[in-house]
Parts: structure tokens; C-alpha cells; sequence
């Protein structure tokens, strides 16, 4: 792997505390301009990455490359990086307009100079709170200051971590679009760390998904929603029912547990017999109504645009409302099974769900799971 001018790569990097393998062999490389987010689950390794990218925190083994060059062992100071926690961190006793200045003084500056404050406090949209002090302002505020304090100095790397966490939902919305819009006018490479899913499709250049310290898949938003690679991410990412099961004889479906049998989409390359993991988004499940479902009967296959379709009766259990769509949780032979419908009202009682042979998606690493 090579450290792209601006970039930044990991290469093997493992760091443990004690007996805490916190990353595991992770090799990563970000282009430069790039806005790469971490996302996974709490404990996975998120934070001790962007931290060990950062310099606070010293890999066990393994490099980190920054901007083509190796900063493995540079201070923080030196490695050309600006930060932003999930808690602000800024100054409580100094303004607005001075915590931002701060980013500047280290930086062989001797006096902050003023123009490139206001043009950061006009960067973030904050001018008009300059003189205020953190208490002062609401946590989107602060967390914009943070952020202008970060990018003072002209860092080579952004490095966010879940700087949106402890903010309410529609705030975080809103800012995620302005971090996305400020990213790109400096075209600033940016590895952002988050647990939320949603917000790593929807603000992302590419994606790791990590898990467990190491990484699942690497992606854009799009490869990952649409085509996870194993278990996790499907099920992590996107809400996905995913089914276990062995291909049968004509090698276009897959019987699942001896009792249902899905299609295949055209062109899997799997043999009779194999063991195989599937996964269907619940957006690509209709549901129809009570009536068809007694026509159809439970099970049945019927002919469909894209081939033969699956049909099944389920049970709706819960149902969600999420303004724009229902989420439904439905009981399909014993098994939950999630479907995301635009119909006008709640589905209730006995449904058919189905679906169509190219919903279906064949996990490429999708081994039977032990959840270890
Ligand atoms: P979260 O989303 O909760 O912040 P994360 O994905 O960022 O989680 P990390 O903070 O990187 O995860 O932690 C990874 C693992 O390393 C966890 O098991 C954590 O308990 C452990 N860990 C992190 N920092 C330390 C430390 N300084 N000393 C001991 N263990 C640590």
C-alpha cells in the first residue's frame, strides 16, 4: 500500500490495552479529499483508531501514513491533523472568537491573526457569537467553534469523533450537512468515527464498517447498503433479514431450515448443496393484503416481472410508523422478518409478504454465524 499524497493509510495496525485487543491487523486506505467514517458498534474500535491516527495513542504494531509520509512516530503536533471530540472541548473561560484563535498559536504564529479567526468564525456561521463564551452557546454552537478551532491551523486530515453524538436528532441532521458542505469546499481528507448507521451512508465518501477491532467491509455508502459482504453488515447496516440455508438441487433457490425455499437472483454461482446466507432488504418485501394472501395460499410461488416471486403468509407482530413509511416486524414461520412498506395505513393480522428473486442477495462471506 502506498500513503497517497494527503491520505492517509493504516497498515497492519494492531493496538491492545492489556489484554484488550482494541484493533486487530487493520489495514485502511483513505484518498486524499476523501470523507471516510468509521462506523460500528460501541467498543469496536472506532475511537482508538482515529485516536492512534492522531497520535494519541501508539499502535502495538503497524504503520500509519499521513500525507505519503510515515508519522507512526511523530507527536500529535507535528502530524498535520485538526480534531474534534464528541464533548467540544473548548475553553470555558475564552470566547468563542479566542478558542478559535488557540488553534492558531501553536502553529508559528505569534499573534493569531485576525482575519483568518473571522474568516473561520464565517466559515462555521458564527460571527455573530464571537464574543460569547462555550456556556453561552447551544451545543451545536460549540461543537461548530470546535470544529473551526480544529481546521484554524490548515490541518492536512480532519479528524472527527462523533462530534454529533450529543446533540438532539434534527440538529444533527442539519449539521452533518454543513460538516459535508464545509469538507468539501477545503476538500479536506476526513475520517469521521460514528455509531449511527444512517448518518455514515448518508454523509460518506466510503465506509468501514469495523467490528470487534477489525473491519468488515470498506466501501461507498451504496456498496455497503446494497451488497454487505457478511452478516454483520447486513444486519448492522440497512435493518436486513438474513436467512441460512443450503441450495437446492436446480440450483436456483435455497431452502432455508427445511421449510422455506427462496430464489436465487440470476447468475449466483453457487453448487447444489452448498451451505449459503442470504439477505433480503426490508424495503424489497411488499406486503399484500389479507386477501391475496388466502388466494395465494402459504408458500406459493407465482410468476412475477422478474421471475417467480416469492409469496408467503406471515403474522404482523409490531409495526413502527416512521413518518414517510411503516416499519413492520413479522413472524414468517417461527422466524422475525422486517418489511418497510409506503402504504397508507398500519398493516395488521395475517399478510402475505413477497418478493422478488433479485431482492434476494448472497452474502459473499456469509458463513453461518456463532455470534462470536
Ligand atoms: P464507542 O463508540 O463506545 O466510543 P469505540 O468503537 O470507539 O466505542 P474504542 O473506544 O476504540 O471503541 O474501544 C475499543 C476497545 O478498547 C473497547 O473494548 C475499550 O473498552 C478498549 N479501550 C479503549 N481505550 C482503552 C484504554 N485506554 N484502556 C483500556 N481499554 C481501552
Amino acid at each position: 500500500m502506498t500513503g497517497a499524497d494527503g491520505g492517509v493509510d493504516v497498515e497492519n495496525l494492531t493496538v491492545t490495552f492489556g489484554d484488550v485487543e482494541a484493533l486487530v491487523d487493520v489495514s485502511l486506505s483513505i484518498d486524499d479529499g476523501e470523507f471516510f467514517t468509521l462506523v460500528g458498534p460501541s467498543g469496536c474500535g472506532k475511537t482508538t483508531l482515529l485516536r492512534t491516527v492522531a497520535g494519541l495513542e501508539t499502535p502495538t504494531a503497524g504503520r500509519v501514513r499521513i500525507d505519503g509520509r510515515d508519522a507512526t512516530d511523530e507527536p500529535p503536533e507535528d502530524r498535520g491533523v485538526g480534531v474534534v471530540f464528541q464533548n467540544y472541548a473548548l475553553f470555558p473561560h475564552m470566547t468563542a472568537r479566542e478558542n478559535v484563535a488557540y488553534g492558531l498559536q501553536f502553529h508559528d504564529l505569534p499573534e493569531p491573526d485576525d482575519q483568518r479567526v473571522g474568516e473561520l468564525l464565517d466559515l462555521v456561521d458564527l460571527a455573530g457569537v464571537a464574543d460569547r463564551e462555550p456556556d453561552q452557546l447551544s451545543g451545536g454552537q460549540q461543537q461548530r467553534i470546535a470544529l473551526a478551532r480544529a481546521l484554524a491551523p490548515k490541518p492536512d486530515v480532519l479528524l472527527l469523533d462523533e462530534p454529533l453524538s450529543a446533540l438532539d436528532a434534527s440538529l444533527r441532521k442539519r449539521l452533518r450537512v454543513q460538516i459535508r458542505s464545509i469538507q468539501r469546499d477545503l476538500d479536506i481528507t476526513t475520517v469521521y468515527v460514528t455509531h449511527d448507521q444512517a448518518e455514515a451512508l448518508a454523509i460518506s465518501d466510503r465506509v468501514a464498517v469495523v467490528r470487534d477491532g477489525r473491519i468488515e467491509q470498506v466501501g461507498t455508502p451504496e456498496d455497503v447498503y446494497r451488497e454487505p459482504a457478511t452478516r454483520f453488515v447486513a444486519e448492522f447496516v440497512g435493518d436486513n433479514n438474513v436467512f441460512d440455508g443450503v441450495v437446492t438441487e436446480a440450483g436456483d433457490r435455497i431452502a432455508v431450515d427445511g421449510t422455506a425455499t427462496l430464489p436465487l437472483p440470476n447468475g449466483t454461482d453457487l453448487t447444489a448443496g452448498a451451505s449459503a446466507t442470504v439477505s433480503v432488504r426490508p424495503e424489497a418485501i411488499s406486503i399484500r393484503d389479507r386477501e391475496r394472501a388466502q388466494t395465494d395460499g402459504d408458500g406459493s410461488a407465482v410468476d412475477g416481472p422478474g421471475g417467480t416471486a416469492v409469496t408467503r403468509s406471515a403474522t404482523v407482530e409490531t409495526v413502527e410508523y416512521l413518518g414517510d413509511a411503516y416499519r413492520v416486524h413479522c413472524q414468517w414461520d417461527d422466524r422475525p422478518v422486517t418489511v418497510k412498506t409506503d402504504s397508507t395505513s398500519p398493516p395488521e393480522g395475517t399478510v402475505t409478504l413477497g418478493f422478488e428473486p433479485d431482492a434476494v442477495h448472497v452474502l459473499s462471506n456469509g458463513k453461518p454465524d456463532t455470534g462470536a
